[in-house]
């Protein structure tokens, strides 16, 4: 572990080695937001970092690499762009639940609820029936991982298309929350690329 100073955050800075450049962004460039909820705009949720997308799918390649993949599922809108860029590496195409109905989307659809801890409230997911079958071995990939509600939403939805889970793929997991000992302990090979220790006033410390 290296210990250095980033003066512009004020953030004490613990960077492991693997995934160096995307600890140092969330370093550099994420905010804490109250106390539980990071916001990584200039990269990852608004702006796109794509070269740092194109690390982060090479990475998921190496780390589920003996694993059957078919599929990446993720969820709209923040998964799309993570779950893309790894999909070029699995050379598989990507699924996104929906969180809103449209004319658009087929009527036979697998849904769920999903609870949201950035927003508050329960929201539904779907995808349409066509795009998940039982011989499919299904990679979820997302954004964060706080309470484990959209990874269990996404888990749901496999669940009830038959398909096979292979993993889940999570850029950054808030380990100071729940979801990731609770998915771990349900027997799902949850791989995170950078796991929060720890963030308390604006420190962020890694694990
Ligand atoms: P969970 O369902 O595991 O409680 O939360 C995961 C979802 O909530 C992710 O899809 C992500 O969009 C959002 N989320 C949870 N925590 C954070 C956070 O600290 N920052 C951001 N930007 N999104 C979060």
């Amino acid at each position: 572990m290296t210990a250095s100073k980033i003066p512009e955050m004020s953030i004490t800075v613990y960077v492991g080695r693997k995934m160096l450049l995307l600890k140092q962004k969330i370093l550099s460039e994420g905010r804490v937001i109250g106390k539980d909820v990071l916001k990584v705009d200039s990269f990852l949720n608004h702006q796109i970092d794509v070269n740092l997308f194109n690390e982060i799918g090479k990475e998921f390649k190496e780390r589920f690499k003996d694993k059957k993949v078919t599929k990446i599922l993720t969820i709209e809108a923040s998964g799309i762009g993570i779950a893309c860029i790894t999909a070029q590496y699995f050379n598989v195409p990507v699924v996104f639940a929906k969180k809103t109905e449209s004319k658009n989307l087929d009527s036979d659809t697998y849904e769920s609820e999903v609870y949201s801890f950035t927003k508050d409230k329960s929201y539904k997911v779907r995808v349409s029936k066509r795009y998940i079958n039982s011989d499919d071995h299904i990679l979820i990939i997302d954004d964060f991982l706080a309470n484990g509600c959209a990874v269990l939403g996404l888990k749901d939805i496999v669940d009830k298309g038959g398909a096979t889970l292979a993993g889940v793929g999570i850029v950054i997991e808030k380990g100071f929350q729940d979801g990731g000992k609770m998915l771990r302990e349900k027997g799902l090979n949850v791989n995170s690329l950078a796991i929060i220790k720890s963030m308390v006033e604006e420190k962020v410390e890694f694990e």
